[in-house]
C-alpha cells in the first residue's frame, strides 16, 4: 500500500472489545465521524453474536459492522461467549481477552480487503494485538480503554511513586507527591498492581501486554473533556510520551438517537407517573459486569427499603434468581414506591427522565458521564476495576456525588443496609445531595458546551482526524 494522498477518503476503522461498557461509546464515535463527515467511511469490527447490538446502535449511519469470526477453542472458556458479559465469572476475563488474539488472522484478512484504504484505526487497549495487524499494513493505531484521565493519572503516578507494590495494608491512606490533595489507598487500585511481575498471573501477563502495545501506538482517545479534568489530562499528555485526545462525552446529547426506539416501556411510564406526582426517584443499576454477591443483594434491597425512597432498581438475571431465593416478597413489600426491572434498559434515557434525581452506581465510566450529563448527583458505590477511582473523582474532586460507606470503612468493603438508606436519604433529600445535584447540572451545562461546534471535544476530534490521517504510510 503507498502513503496517503489528499485525494484518499477517510475510512477509520473502529474496534471496540466485546463489553457493552467498551463498545457503546465507540459506536457513538462512529456516528459521531460521519455525522461531521469528518470520515468518508466507517468500519466497525465485531463477532458474530455481537453483531446485532452494533448494529442496532449503527441504525441509520452508513457505517458498516464486519463480523470476524470470534475463537470456538479458547482454553478455559464456554463455545458461544464472545461478550464478558456473559462470561459464567470475570475470573475469566484474561482468559478470554487473551484469546481474542486467535482473531488476529481474519483481521487482516479484512483490513486487506476494506475499500477504500484504512486510513487509521481506532481499537480497545484490550486487544492489544490489533497494534501488529495494523502496523503491517502502515495503518496508524489509536486506544482507547474508556477511562477517565483521572483514574489514568492516579493510576501512573501511584505505580511511579511506587505505592503499590510493597508491604504497606490495603487500607493504609498514602497520597502522591504529584497530586498531593487526593487521600488514596491501595484498595483504590486493582489487585494486579500489587503483585511483582514474575508472578504466575494471566491477568497481569495481559495487561503487559497491552500497556507495551499502548506506549507504541500513535495516541489515545478518552471519552472525557478538557474541561472536566484538565490537570490530570495535562499530568498524563506531560508524562506518559503518549497524547490523549479528549473527545467526549461519547454519548448522544441529543436524545433519543436516530433509529433508537421511543422510550415506551413500563418502566418508562411508572417514570411518567411519578413525575406527574411530583415525586423523585433513585436510579439504581451496577453496570453490565459487576458480580453482586447475595448476602449484599439483600442489603441493598434492604437499604432501598427503609430508604423511604422511590426507586427504579436494574438487576441482571442472575440477581434476579437470586433475590427469588433470598428475599421473594421484597416487591410486594416496595410496590408503588420502587420498581424491579429485569432487561436491559436505555439508562440514559432513563436518567434524562425528569423523574430520576439521583443514580446510585457502581461507578463505571460511561455511568458517570451519563449521569452527570444528565444533571444527576451520584451514589457512589464502587465495585471493581477502576471505579474506586471513579468515585474518589465524583464525590471528592467534583463534589458531584455523595460515597456509600461500607461498615469496616473500606472502599470494597461489605455495605449494610441501614447505612445505604441513610446515605440514599441524604443524596436524595439532604444538603450534600442538593450541593451535589447543583453540581452535577453544571458538569452538565459544560459537558454540552464541549461537544457543540467549537468546543473543546468537537476540536480536539477534527484535529484528530486531521492529524492522525496524515501519519498514515
Ligand atoms: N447500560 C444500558 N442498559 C443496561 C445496562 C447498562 O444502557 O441495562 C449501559 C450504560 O448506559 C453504560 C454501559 O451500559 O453506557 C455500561 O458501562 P459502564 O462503564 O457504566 O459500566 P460497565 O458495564 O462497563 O461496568
Amino acid at each position: 500500500m503507498g502513503s496517503l494522498t489528499s485525494d484518499d477518503p477517510i475510512h477509520v476503522v473502529l474496534f471496540p472489545f466485546m463489553s457493552k461498557g467498551h463498545a457503546i461509546p465507540i459506536l457513538h464515535l462512529a456516528r459521531l465521524l460521519l455525522l461531521r463527515r469528518l470520515a468518508a467511511a466507517v468500519t466497525v469490527f465485531t463477532t458474530p453474536s455481537n453483531l446485532p447490538f452494533v448494529s442496532r446502535h449503527l441504525a441509520g449511519t452508513l457505517a458498516s459492522a464486519v463480523s470476524l469470526p470470534f475463537p470456538g477453542d479458547i482454553p478455559g472458556l464456554p463455545t458461544g461467549v464472545e461478550s464478558t458479559d456473559a462470561l459464567p465469572s470475570m475470573s475469566l476475563f484474561p482468559a478470554f481477552a487473551t484469546g481474542t488474539v486467535l482473531m488476529q488472522p481474519s483481521l487482516e484478512a479484512e483490513l486487506q480487503r476494506l475499500h477504500p484504504r484504512p486510513t487509521f484505526m481506532v481499537s480497545d487497549g484490550f486487544l492489544w494485538w490489533t497494534l501488529d495487524s495494523a502496523s503491517k499494513l502502515g495503518i496508524p493505531r489509536l486506544v482507547f480503554y474508556g477511562m477517565s484521565n483521572y483514574s489514568m493519572a492516579l493510576s501512573r503516578a501511584a505505580g511511579v511513586e511506587n505505592h503499590l507494590r510493597g508491604p504497606t495494608a490495603e487500607d493504609e491512606p498514602f497520597t502522591l507527591n504529584a497530586f498531593p490533595w487526593i487521600k488514596l489507598t491501595k484498595n483504590d487500585f486493582e489487585r494486579y498492581f500489587f503483585q511483582s511481575l514474575t508472578e504466575d498471573n494471566p491477568q497481569l501477563e495481559f495487561i503487559m501486554k497491552a500497556m507495551v502495545a499502548t506506549q507504541k501506538s500513535n495516541g489515545l482517545v478518552v471519552n472525557s473533556f478538557q474541561e472536566l479534568e484538565s490537570t490530570f489530562l495535562d499530568y498524563w499528555n506531560r508524562e506518559s510520551g503518549l497524547g490523549a485526545w479528549c473527545i467526549g462525552p461519547l454519548l448522544p446529547l441529543e436524545h433519543p438517537v436516530v433509529g433508537d426506539p421511543p422510550l415506551r416501556t413500563p418502566w418508562a411510564e411508572w417514570l411518567d407517573r411519578k413525575r406527574a406526582g411530583g415525586e423523585r426517584v433513585l436510579y439504581a443499576a451496577f453496570g453490565s459486569q459487576a458480580e453482586i454477591p447475595a448476602a449484599q443483594l439483600q442489603e441493598i434491597a434492604l437499604g432501598l427499603e427503609s430508604s423511604g425512597a422511590s426507586f427504579l432498581w436494574v438487576i441482571k438475571r442472575k440477581e434476579s434468581d437470586i433475590m427469588a431465593d433470598i428475599d421473594s416478597g421484597f416487591e410486594d413489600r416496595v410496590s408503588g414506591r420502587g420498581m424491579v426491572v429485569r432487561e436491559w434498559v436505555d439508562q440514559r434515557g432513563i436518567l434524562i427522565h425528569g423523574s430520576v434525581q439521583g443514580f446510585l452506581s457502581h461507578c463505571g465510566w460511561n455511568s458517570v458521564l451519563e449521569s452527570l450529563c444528565a444533571g444527576v448527583p451520584i451514589l457512589a458505590w464502587p465495585m471493581m476495576a477502576e471505579q474506586p477511582l471513579n468515585a474518589r473523582m465524583v464525590a471528592e474532586e467534583m463534589g458531584a456525588g455523595l460515597r456509600v460507606e461500607a461498615a469496616d470503612g473500606t472502599v470494597r468493603g461489605f455495605v449494610r443496609g441501614e447505612g445505604l438508606a441513610e446515605a440514599v436519604r441524604e443524596l436524595m433529600e439532604g444538603e450534600r445531595g442538593e450541593a451535589a445535584r447543583k453540581k452535577a447540572k453544571e458538569v452538565a451545562e459544560t459537558a454540552r458546551k464541549a461537544v457543540e461546534e467549537g468546543g473543546s471535544s468537537w476540536t480536539a476530534l477534527g484535529t484528530l482526524v486531521e492529524e492522525i490521517s496524515r501519519q498514515r504510510k
